[in-house]
């Protein structure tokens, strides 16, 4: 949603380093291996919700993104709101998006080093459904991964949703819940994420992955919390076998 354009601002902060496998202890995993990745900014470069609020929210969409922010609005009312201001049918945003939307480079190989190693991939995001559907699809990995995410509804008309419920008490978002789901049945949980809405869910994670210079990454440092930072997921491949082999 639009309110991750107040993430990007976050300044330049000094990588982690030297720790491949990220952090964590060398436990084996009761159950295995689950890697959560955010979509929006995570898997594609850019966001695709602002991307769609920028080019056909008819109506100040950012004024519901600063009473977010402020605190006074829910993360679900403003994306049902700034939907609302959505008109254009669901196939003619797709077409638009495959013309803008740049995807980062090797998930489709860190879906394939997941299935080798018997570790679930979900995709866990506040965006819209039947967007990540598509990228999937197109990436030739729908098969192989879980969507967690929004749901929206009316096919025709404005766009509107519904959040997953929470299960597990004391969770913030759907995020952190899903996390806590997982290690709640013995799951080792590795997060990839950018932006704050991805904080607490890759704070309470055994191993992280943070989109270099986006509001995640800093947020984490703030936090005292090791993480690898990356651009590409071809270049975390290794290290992410290394959790999945020593988390086995
Ligand atoms: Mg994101």
């Amino acid at each position: 949603m639009g309110v991750r354009k107040y993430h990007s601002r976050a300044s330049k902060v000094e990588l982690v380093k030297g720790r491949s496998a990220g952090q964590g202890d060398a436990l084996p995993s009761r159950k295995g291996n689950a890697v959560l990745c955010d979509f929006d900014g995570t898997i594609t470069v850019q966001d695709t919700a602002e991307w769609i609020l920028d080019k056909h929210a008819d109506g100040d969409w950012r004024a519901l993104d600063e009473l977010y922010v402020q605190g006074k609005l829910g993360l679900l009312e403003c994306m049902r709101e700034q939907f609302a201001m959505v008109k254009v049918d669901k196939s003619r945003i797709l077409d638009e998006l495959d013309e803008s939307i740049i995807i980062r480079n090797g998930f489709p190989e860190l879906v394939e080093l997941c299935a080798g190693h018997g570790a679930k991939v979900v995709i866990v995001s506040a965006g819209l459904d039947f967007v990540i559907e598509h990228f999937l699809k197109k990436m030739g990995v729908r098969d192989r991964v879980s969507i967690y995410s929004a749901s929206t509804v009316n096919e025709s008309g404005p766009i509107g949703f519904r959040f997953p419920q929470l299960v597990i008490p004391g969770s913030i978002t759907f995020k952190d819940d899903l996390v806590l789901q997982n290690k709640r049945i013995g799951y080792r949980v590795t997060y990839f994420g950018d932006g704050m809405p991805d904080a607490e869910a890759s704070s309470l994670s055994d191993h992280r992955y943070a989109v270099k210079g986006r509001r995640l990454e800093s947020e984490l440092a703030k936090r005292g919390l090791p993480y690898v930072s990356f651009e590409d997921f071809l270049e975390i491949l290794p290290s992410l076998e290394g959790i999945l082999d020593i988390s086995k």
